[in-house]
């Protein structure tokens, strides 16, 4: 950027960049980890009734149908429950409120690449620590002096879920620090720290409806801790923006989290699908990480993940490539419907049987 007269007091950052949004509806987009199934019909339902007269008004600052309807699914009450606008929101104010101390904050090297975006904006130095040479967690490395600690659990882009025993060790022997325990992809597959609430106060589970929820769109995400923690990222909230959640999405959400059987039948149908694209990218000779989420990290034997991507995105399949030395040869897939993988493994097979010919 060029020079201005105020360019020594802007905040420069070096942001976060999400994934693609393409406008050709014909792409199979496997590239954001979106589900790929319409949220529950009780949505649809809800946007059919809605006023719009009703927009003339402020929402309910306090968000108080979704939150009762959030604490009624995980049987907490409703002073334990904080919503924002996506997870990103939830997380980024979690940063602004807990992350405030001098000691770094600590989360892996490879994990969602937005923890160092907000640690950078908010100014709290922090220290990337290296994952196993197998991509695993160990709880161990988390023993040490700091400001905080945030674990994506299962751990994104590898896929890879960490055991409850090795949260709880990372909760218990960091009682002085707010541990954030980032839950968006836990449905699919990975245990939840939800059970260890009610022993630890330096707890606090992050959620999304973005990816099991099938509601990226709509930008719903939400905290659960203890009392005390939730007043304070209140009190950020309604120093930043009180109203972040809008009439509609208040609606869409509370409508989304009460259909259990709808959620519980399109995640059991995405598991099954996970399971046999793994199966088939074995077959093409990926090795793939164990998944418990609704997509899948894969290095493939010879062909380089760059070369891959390129060729999948000129066939209009969209998947996420990240630059990171120790994950550039991986390619993140998210699954899709049945017939989307489909696609995906065949055009796939054609390229290796070409290849090998
Ligand atoms: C997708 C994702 C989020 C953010 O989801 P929202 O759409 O903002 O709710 C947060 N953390 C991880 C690890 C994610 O993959």
């Amino acid at each position: 950027m060029k020079e201005y007269g105020w360019s020594r007091n802007v905040r420069q950052v070096d942001p976060y960049v999400p994934g693609e949004q393409p406008s050709d509806p014909n792409i199979i987009k496997l590239n954001t980890n979106e589900n790929p199934y319409p949220p529950a019909p009780g949505v649809q339902k809800f946007l059919s009734s809605v006023d719009v007269t009703d927009l003339r008004k402020y929402p309910d600052p306090a968000s108080s149908e979704l939150v009762d309807a959030i604490a009624d699914y995980h049987d907490v009450d409703p002073s334990q429950v904080f919503v924002g606008v996506g997870s990103d929101d939830v997380l980024s104010m979690a940063f602004l409120a807990f992350f405030n101390g001098s000691d770094p904050v600590l989360f892996p090297d490879v994990t969602y690449s937005f923890y160092n975006v907000w640690a950078d904006v908010y100014r709290v130095p922090y220290t990337e620590i290296p994952l196993s040479d197998d991509f695993t967690i160990d709880p161990s490395d988390y023993l040490r002096k700091n400001g905080g600690i945030i674990i994506a659990n299962p751990n994104a882009p590898t896929g890879m879920p960490l055991p409850l025993s090795s949260i709880e060790t990372i909760i218990s022997g960091n009682r002085d620090s707010v541990v954030i325990v980032d839950e968006a992809y836990v449905d699919f597959g990975g245990e939840s720290a939800l059970s260890l609430l009610d022993k630890y106060d330096n707890l606090l589970v992050i959620r999304t409806f973005s990816k099991s929820r099938s509601l990226a769109g709509s930008r719903i995400g939400y905290a659960i801790g203890c009392v005390d923690m939730i007043r304070c990222l209140n009190d950020i909230k309604y120093s930043v923006n009180s109203y972040t959640m809008d009439r509609i999405t208040l609606g869409i959400g509370t409508a989304a989290i009460r259909d259990e059987a709808y959620f519980r039948e399109c995640v059991d149908r995405i598991i099954a699908t996970r399971e046999r694209t793994t199966e088939e990218l074995k077959k093409l000779g990926f090795a793939v990480l164990p998944s418990a989420t609704n997509f899948v990290f894969a290095r493939h034997g010879y062909i380089p993940a760059m070369v891959l991507f390129e060729y999948l995105r000129d066939q209009g399949i969209y998947v996420r490539h990240f630059g990171g030395k120790r994950v550039y040869n991986y390619l993140r897939i998210s699954i899709g419907t049945e017939s989307d993988m489909d696609k995906l493994i065949s055009v796939l097979t054609d390229y290796i049987e070409r290849e090998r010919a």
